[in-house]
């Protein structure tokens, strides 16, 4: 696959359910991937990226971000708490939003700060006890809390359990998004992304079927 071949496929799955193309956002993740791989993708135009460890999105995208213009950066992976400010300064968004001591945490350091990138509520739509994110009946409590500490949530995203059809998982944020008046569904990796915008995904998180296998660590 490329990224030509991705934005293709967004357009078609967007068609086919009805939804205007510019309404699905492609989050191109690049973790654990080359930089001549990456700089191929930025030199065909794409700007939005994901990162799932602040380590190595913090030792890569500044120096990017000195090259091209526009760049924007999703934070897609579990953040430890003394991370947090090291991921507030480098990220536009952090779609890992999956506990209240982290959301405790981002509210001092938004304070201090004087600003907060945008957030989204990972939800735990498998209820996997050995997956993050918020369980769905603890969602619209989690999420009111957040407004009171007045953190600029979002969306909501997910990752549904690898075994299952994802479809139920995706309708299942979609509702949940439609009951908590949030807009953003961060939702679709390489395997599934289409399933995921014909259930309403607003960014898509794909990966491997960009930029090919990751090389490990
Ligand atoms: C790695 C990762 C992706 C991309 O996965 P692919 O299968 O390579 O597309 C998407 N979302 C999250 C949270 C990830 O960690």
């Amino acid at each position: 696959m490329s990224l030509a071949g991705i934005r293709i496929r967004i357009a078609e799955a967007a068609a086919r359910a009805g939804r205007d193309e510019g309404s699905v956002r492609l989050v191109a993740v690049s973790k654990q991937q080359t930089d001549s791989r990456i700089e191929a993708v930025l030199d065909e135009g794409q700007r939005l990226f994901g990162e799932n460890r602040v380590q190595e999105a913090a030792g890569r995208w500044p120096g990017y971000r000195e090259r091209y213009e526009g760049i924007s950066l999703h934070l897609i992976g579990p953040l430890q708490t003394n991370k947090a400010r090291q991921a507030m300064e480098i990220a536009e968004v952090i779609e890992s939003l999956d506990r209240p001591k982290l959301a405790g945490t981002l509210a001092r350091l938004a304070q201090e700060m004087g600003s907060c990138p945008e957030l989204f509520v990972q939800v735990n739509t498998g209820e996997e006890p050995q997956k993050a994110g918020i369980l769905p009946g603890e969602a619209e409590g989690f999420v009111r809390d957040c407004r009171e500490m007045d953190l600029p949530v979002r969306g909501l995203m997910c990752i549904p359990p690898a075994e299952e059809d994802p479809r139920p998982h995706f309708a299942m944020l979609r509702s949940m998004g439609e009951t908590l008046g949030l807009e953003e569904l961060s939702m679709g990796m390489s395997g599934d992304f289409e399933i995921a915008i014909e259930e309403g995904a607003t960014l898509v998180r794909v990966g491997s079927a960009i930029f090919g296998e990751r090389t490990p660590r």
